[in-house]
């Protein structure tokens, strides 16, 4: 079959490569790939920075958002069935420790990821472990299936903190960003604030419901919050997305006091923060990794259900075959798109 392979520990480094069908064990699934989407993460692996230099053994199949049909099924297999349209969980845990076994899977320390630690599903084929597979409503649009896992991580992360009646600032208008807009509007919050550098994305997040969308760049946080009605010392919940430590920066500033933080962004190690100001505000900081198995599964398909499916799409900018992977990661590492799907 062929598979998109970082082959090489050097930028780039990826190739269109036959490999072998994967073996399915007594309790795995093999499925046919159908659409799959780039995520950040693996624009770090193309880029080879320091996170992908220390992570990644090469060679490795890259990629884990991924929408397909199961064509077989182990003998053990009882939860799932050939022609079904899936998805999976790309974070297999060790379902022995503490919190595998008192349902809270998403906190496992043993976790594996998919196109990360092992082969990934940018490929014709991938064996996947019965368990971590998510049956999907047929009637959902495809190129979103193709997305769950990353709305997933939106999911988490928006609704992480009770924000009904509340002011929330969003820093980051990338693909998690953009998804989580319309899940805060539709959780009931006042003023939906998104903040990003990227003026094509910033446009994006007002299509999708944000009362205010600020290229930090042009006009201050603090100056913008001046004009927002009813708002009286700042954001009651912050959603950080941009893994900027600038954007850190201005989400503490503007916080109330008692405002929560859920930290999905990737900060760098060095990321320095006014701890009196977390600490007299009385800050919470939540960090938040993956999704929760399986609420957030559970509710992100709920939410596509009842009408989110049409804004995810409209996150959905652009689509190529397979072959053509080199230029869906250009325009992906360019930033002008949201999120980009490979059609197999
Ligand atoms: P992305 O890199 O596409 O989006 C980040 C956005 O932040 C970009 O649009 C960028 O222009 C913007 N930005 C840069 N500087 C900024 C600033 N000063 N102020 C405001 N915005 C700024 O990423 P994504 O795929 O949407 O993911 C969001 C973040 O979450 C990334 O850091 C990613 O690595 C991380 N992530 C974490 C997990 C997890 O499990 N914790 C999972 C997936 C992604
Ligand atoms: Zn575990």
């Amino acid at each position: 079959m062929k598979a998109i392979v970082k082959h090489s520990p050097e930028p780039n480094g990826l190739a269109l490569t036959d490999v072998k069908t994967p073996a399915i064990t007594d309790t795995g699934v093999l499925i046919k790939i159908k659409k799959t989407a780039i995520c950040g993460t693996d624009i770090h692996i193309y880029n080879w920075d320091s996170w992908a230099q220390k992570t990644i053994k090469t060679p490795q199949i890259i990629g884990h958002e991924f929408v397909g049909e199961v064509v077989e099924v182990g003998r053990h297999v009882t939860n799932v069935k050939p022609g079904q349209l899936v998805s999976g969980e790309g974070h297999i845990v060790c379902q022995s420790c503490r919190h595998c076994i008192t349902g809270h899977p998403h906190l496992c320390r043993q976790t594996v990821g998919i196109g990360v630690n092992m082969d990934g599903v940018f490929s014709e084929y991938i064996a996947f472990p019965a368990e971590n597979i998510w049956i999907c409503d047929e009637n959902i649009n495809h190129d979103v299936l193709s997305v769950l896992d990353p709305l997933g991580n939106a999911t988490h992360t928006a609704l992480s903190f009770n924000v009904l009646g509340e002011d929330v600032l969003i820093t980051g208008a990338g693909p998690i960003g953009l998804m989580s807009v319309p899940i805060i509007k539709r959780a009931g919050a006042r003023h939906i604030v998104v903040t990003d550098i990227n003026p094509i994305r910033l446009e994006m997040a007002k299509e999708l419901g944000a009362t205010a969308a600020i290229d930090v760049r042009k006009q201050k946080l603090s100056d913008a919050m001046k004009g927002f009605k009813g708002m009286q010392e700042g954001f009651d919940v912050g959603l950080e997305m941009s893994g900027s430590p600038a954007a850190f920066t201005d989400m503490i500033d503007a916080m109330a006091n008692g405002g929560k933080i859920a930290i999905l962004g990737i900060l760098p190690a060095d990321t320095k923060t006014d701890w009196d100001k977390v600490i007299f505000s009385s800050l919470t900081m939540k960090g938040i990794y993956g999704r929760q198995m399986y609420d957030t599964w559970y509710r992100a398909s709920a939410l596509l259900q009842s009408g989110l499916e049409h804004e995810i799409a409209k996150i959905i900018t652009h689509h190529y075959d397979y072959r053509d992977f080199a230029k869906a990661f250009e325009v992906m590492r360019s930033g002008e798109s949201g999120k980009v799907i490979l059609n197999w």
